[in-house]
């Protein structure tokens, strides 16, 4: 199937980042939310991201138009009914994704892929709770969106080779890089990043260095374009969270305990530059 609309439910971080990529490729975005302040600021972003790549001469002000044009918002799974595509980009909560994926195979056309942006939760799981098994696939886009070439392409024991083939292709012409995976607690990249971001906090949580020290080493250190910490804030701390508990729950194995550090500051909601404050602060 060439995939030509696609909608997308959760309007957070990522579910905005992915419909920008998306308008710009030349897709029909429909973008939803559970939460209408969600829906209005992810509205508001992406509207200011397309007049600033206008500004910046890398969109045309009439493709800018075209794209505005394609893109419709709404609450619950307002357009999934039109989506070749569904891609869920939901809070990383097991029970909030397989009660979305059991509403989506209600909603949306029997024959439309559904999609999870999920950063750990296993696809084989989402596809058996889904009513449509051989069409779930995981497209796991990197944050920033719009800047991360990278998508993890996980495929469920379930995934048909024609619904891997047709996310394969879109995810090629939305400029972006490919990259095939099993299905394994964290993939590849989590499964190596989000244990050095949890040992960071074990560094600091043990008094070794400041937050401002554990960064500056692994950027002059290790090369890191962004130390550990900034990075945890980028991604929110309670997606860290929870990629380590299904880490340490998946695998049984010490090696992937959650610091208590990380635990105790999604406890008081500091969440990352999401919340306005993480490791660092984002007045
Ligand atoms: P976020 O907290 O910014 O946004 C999540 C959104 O989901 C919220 O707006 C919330 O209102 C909405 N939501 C919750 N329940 C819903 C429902 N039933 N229906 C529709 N919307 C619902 O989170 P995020 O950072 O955008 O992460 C979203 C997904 O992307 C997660 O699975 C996460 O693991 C994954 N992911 C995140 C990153 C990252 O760096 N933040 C990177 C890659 C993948």
């Amino acid at each position: 199937m060439t995939i030509e609309k696609i909608a997308i439910v959760g309007a957070g971080t990522m579910g905005r980042g992915v419909a920008q990529v998306a308008l710009v490729t030349g897709l029909t975005v429909a973008l939803t939310d559970v939460s209408s302040d969600a829906v209005t600021e992810a509205q508001r972003h992406v509207t200011r991201a397309l007049d600033r790549l206008v500004e910046r001469e890398r969109l045309g002000a009439d493709d800018r138009d075209a794209a505005m044009s394609r893109f419709s918002t709404g609450a619950s799974l307002a357009g999934v009914e039109n989506a070749d595509l569904v891609i869920e980009a939901a809070s990383e909560n097991p029970q909030i994704k397989l009660k979305i994926f059991a509403e989506l195979h209600e909603a949306a056309r029997e024959d439309a892929i559904l999609a999870s942006n999920t950063s750990s939760i296993s696809l084989t799981e989402i596809a058996a709770s889904s009513g449509r098994s051989d069409k779930v696939i995981g497209m796991h886009f990197f944050n920033p969106a719009p800047v991360m070439a990278l998508v993890e392409i996980i495929r469920a024991l379930q995934t048909s080779d024609e619904t891997y083939r047709s996310v394969f292709e879109l995810t090629g012409r939305m400029g972006k890089t490919p990259v095939t995976v099993k299905d394994s607690p964290g993939f590849v990249v989590n499964r190596m990043l989000v244990p050095m971001i949890n040992e960071a906090v074990f560094v600091l949580a043990e008094g070794v260095a400041s937050a401002d020290d554990i960064d500056a080493a692994m950027r002059s250190g290790a090369n890191h374009p962004m130390g550990p910490l900034a990075l945890a804030d980028l991604i929110g701390l309670d997606i860290c969270l929870s990629v380590m508990e299904v880490l340490f729950n998946e695998f049984a194995d010490s090696k992937y305990r959650p610091c208590p550090l990380l635990k105790k500051m999604v406890d008081a909601g500091y969440l990352g530059r999401k919340s306005g404050r993480g490791f660092f602060s984002y007045a």
